[in-house]
Order: C-alpha cells, then structure tokens, then sequence
C-alpha cells in the first residue's frame, strides 16, 4: 500500500505537525486497497491527492474581554473540507486541546461520515482552542460573538451549515446563532442544534447517542443477538453520553459506568441517569459528586488511571461505549476489553480507538461500529433539522427518531454489504470507510476536475 504511505509523506511536509490529521487519513487509505489497487480509475483521477486537501481552510483571531476587563485572544477555525455531496456540514468544538491537526482529523472523518447517511451533506468542521470551563455565561456570551464576527462571513444554509460538538451545546449555539442574526440581518437554518423554542428539531439532542446504540443493536441483530441484560462501559459524560446511557437503559441494557475529565465513575447497580443528567446538564460540576448520592459506587481520579490507558475500560462488561474524545481507547485497553468478555464496541465519540486497538478488535472478530457509521445519527438528525428549516415544519418526536432509526440501519447495511463485496465480511471498517469514500469520490469525478 504505497499510495497510504507516500500520502502520509506528502502530507508531513506540507501540512507538518498534525499528527491526529494523519492517523484519520491512513484510517481511510488503508481500507481502500480493494478499489484503489484493482482499476487505475481512481488514481488517473488523482482522487486522493484532492480528497485530503480541504477545499478552503480559515482561522482567524477571536479577542474577547473577560469579566475582571481582561482582553483575551483565542484562535478560531473552519475547515471547509468537501462540498461534493452538499453544503459544508460538520460541529464546531470549544476546548482547550483545540489545533489546525484535530479541525482537520475530525473534518476528514466527517466528509465520510456524512456519505455514508446517504443524505446531501458535505463534510467541515471549526472550532476554537477557547475553554469554556469556569467561563461566565456573559464571558461565553462575548466569545461566542467574537467568534461570529469572522466566522458570518463563511457560513450560510446552502454553503455552510455548523453544529454543536465538545463544548458547544444549546447555550452557545444560541449565542453563535444571535450575533449571525444580528450582522447578517437574516433569520435561516445557518445552525442545527438549535433550541426547540426557536428552529430546533425534536430528537437532535438525543440522536448521536441514540443513534450509536441502534447502530449497536443493529450489529447484535445480525449476530443473532441483543442488547438485553448486557452489562455496558460508556466513557464521557456528555451530550452523546447521556443520551447513549438512556437509549441503552431503553432497550434493557445495564450500563455501568461513565466518566468526564476529571475520573471515572463505576456503579455495578447501574448508572442513575436522572443524577448524571443533574451534575453533567444543570449544575455543570465534576462526577465526583455523583459519590454524595451513591457512596458505595467508585470514582477513579484520572491521576490514578492506569498509564497505558483510561480506567473505564478495565471495567468487565459485555459491550463498550466510547463516547468522550479522540484516542481514549488505547491498545492497552481494547486488550483488557476482549481479556474480560466484550463482545461489542460502538463508537459515540470521534476516532476514540487508537489504530493499535482497532487492530485487535478486528482479529478479534468482535463487533466493531467506528465512529464515522455509529456516531453518524447526529449529523444525519442535523440534516433532518435542515430539511423543517426549509419547509417550514416541525416534525413529531416520533417521525424524526423513525427517520433516526432507518437511517442508522441503512448505514450498517451499506458498510456490511461493502464489507462482504470486498472479502473482508464483517468488517465495518473496511465497509464504512469503502462505501463513504466511493459515493464522495464518484460525486467529484462527475464534477470535474474542481
Ligand atoms: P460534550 O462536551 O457534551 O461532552 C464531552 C465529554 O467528554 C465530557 O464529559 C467531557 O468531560 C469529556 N471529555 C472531553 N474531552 C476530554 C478529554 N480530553 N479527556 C477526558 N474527558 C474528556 O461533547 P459531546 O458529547 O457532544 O461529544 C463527545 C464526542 O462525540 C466527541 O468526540 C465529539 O466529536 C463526538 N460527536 C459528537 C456529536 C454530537 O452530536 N454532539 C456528533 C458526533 C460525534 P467534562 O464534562 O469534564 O468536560
């Protein structure tokens, strides 16, 4: 696979130092082989010297005065990646770990992630290195309005159509959508995400960790199995998080744990929803407190985590739901996983398995949803939003998490199908990442060379 490695080569030298950006691209290459080395069609076309190159890349200075008359200055970024399939469509992120190489990781995944949905999105993602932790809402406020007075200029419902993502949820999409509103002087669906009260879809707020649970349910179904009494590790304990927590409590599953980055919490009895939801969506506080309710459950303080890993996974359970960031599933991990009996891994968060632990889960033959299918129910809701935006209609909780359901369905089929017409049956990852990449690439050949 040569083309993996001199696309990696090429890539250090012109975009240096942006090594998660890197690893999201040889994820993709390397499951390309099938089509890329059978027919030169594909490479006549230079396809993937145009597929990692972003088709327009801003960043720009956010300044922002802080409560004590502070001015603070920030880095803000939209990386338009591939409009082949539709307008740009992917989440900003606010966090402090925020760089050209993760705006670019996740808008790479994204293009793929948003083909494989089967609607008309293109793939983007921005974001800020702003860390919205002890931040005051009129301190988020003034950010998130600093950061719209550059970013109004790119964005637009049939160019570029943002979301939330780590760190931007309802509260700041709002401000975001208030400052677009008050330079642009046009009220339209330019963000998904929104809240109900003014342009929101029911089920948006749900639909990733939703959406990675059916994808789970839908690999079980297959197996001739299912999520019943299946005792369930989940990492992260935010918007996807919580939401994956209640659709498995749902569909009779047990999850046990769940962590933030502060530590781990582990409750054999089962995770109370109702409290994390409290601690994690109102009070905004670390998960140590969840002990003041249920002292006989366990927290483990990242200090003490073990150091080739995350404490969540030496946890013994039957499936795991990484729903936090990027690589917090290391190799060290996934071998604990498969030493204690997981049988299942569904993806919440983006590119949360290193390549190591993606390895072993494949030879392991365990079932494996990466990220770019199990998590793709967010985007996909997010289309949907666009689509009562356009029209002007609201749709009933139950219409969209139907359309949520079908569409999580299709995508499992798809990547399966793929997985089986190129000899590696049941690998998701080789399907996924097949069936997302011929529909983009075939879409730019019919395009021109643009
Ligand atoms: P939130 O900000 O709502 O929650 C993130 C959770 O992960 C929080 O509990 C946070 O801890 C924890 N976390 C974040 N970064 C780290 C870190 N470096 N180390 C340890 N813990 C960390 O984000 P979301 O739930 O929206 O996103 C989670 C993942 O899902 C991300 O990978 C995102 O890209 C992906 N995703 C999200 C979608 C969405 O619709 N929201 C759609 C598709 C993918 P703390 O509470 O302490 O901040």
């Amino acid at each position: 696979m040569t083309y993996v490695h001199d696309t990696i080569s090429s890539l250090q030298l012109s975009s240096p130092a942006q090594s998660e950006f890197y690893q999201a691209v040889e994820d993709v290459l390397s499951s390309l082989s099938p089509i890329l080395e059978s027919n030169n069609f594909y490479k006549k076309q230079a396809i993937i010297e145009r597929i990692v190159e972003p088709e327009r890349q801003i960043m720009f200075r956010v300044p922002w005065v802080d409560d004590n008359g502070n001015i603070q200055v920030n880095k803000g970024y939209r990386v338009e990646f591939n409009s082949a399939l539709g307008p740009y469509k992917g989440g900003l992120r606010f966090h402090p770990s925020v760089n050209a190489s993760i705006i670019k990781f996740l808008g790479f995944e994204q293009i793929f992630k948003n083909a494989l949905t089967g609607l008309p999105i293109g793939g983007g993602k921005g974001g800020s290195n702003f860390n919205p932790k002890g931040k005051s809402d009129g301190e988020i406020m003034r950010f998130c309005q600093s950061f719209m007075n550059e970013l109004y200029r790119h964005i637009g419902p049939v160019t570029d159509v943002p979301a939330g993502d780590i760190g931007v949820g309802a509260r700041e999409i709002g401000y975001l959508f208030g400052q677009y509103k008050r330079l642009t002087g046009r009220y339209e669906g330019v963000f998904t995400g929104k809240s109900l009260l003014w342009g929101g879809s029911l089920v948006r707020k749900e639909a990733t960790g939703y959406g990675t649970v059916y994808f789970a349910q839908y690999m079980l179904d297959d197996r001739g199995d299912s999520l019943q009494g299946k005792k369930c590790l989940v990492s992260g304990a935010g918007n996807v998080a919580i939401y994956a927590i209640e659709k498995l409590y749902q569909l009779g599953a047990i999850p046990v744990t769940c962590s933030d980055s502060t530590g781990t919490i582990y409750h054999p009895k089962g995770i109370d929803l109702k409290l994390l939801k409290r601690l994690k969506e109102v009070q905004r506080t670390g998960l140590i407190e969840y002990l003041e309710t249920y002292p006989e459950a366990t927290f483990t303080p990242v200090a003490d985590y073990p150091k080739d890993g995350h404490a969540v996974w030496r946890y013994s359970a039957d499936a795991a739901f990484p729903c936090a960031t990027q690589n917090e599933l290391t190799e060290n991990d996934a071998e604990k996983l498969i030493e204690n009996g997981c049988k299942l891994v569904s993806e919440g968060a983006n590119m949360p398995s290193t390549s190591g632990a993606i390895n072993l889960f494949i030879s392991a033959g365990i079932a494996y949803g990466p990220a770019k299918a199990a998590n793709a129910g967010g985007v996909a809701t997010s289309q949907l939003e666009m689509a009562q935006n356009s029209s002007m209609q609201k749709w009933s909780f139950q219409t969209v998490d139907d359309h949520l359901k079908q569409i999580m369905k299709n995508i499992f089929i798809s990547a399966n199908e793929a997985s089986h017409e190129f000899g590696q049956a049941g690998n998701l990852v080789l399907g996924a990442n097949i069936a997302g990449f011929k529909r983009v690439a075939d879409a730019m050949i019919e395009q021109g060379v643009v």
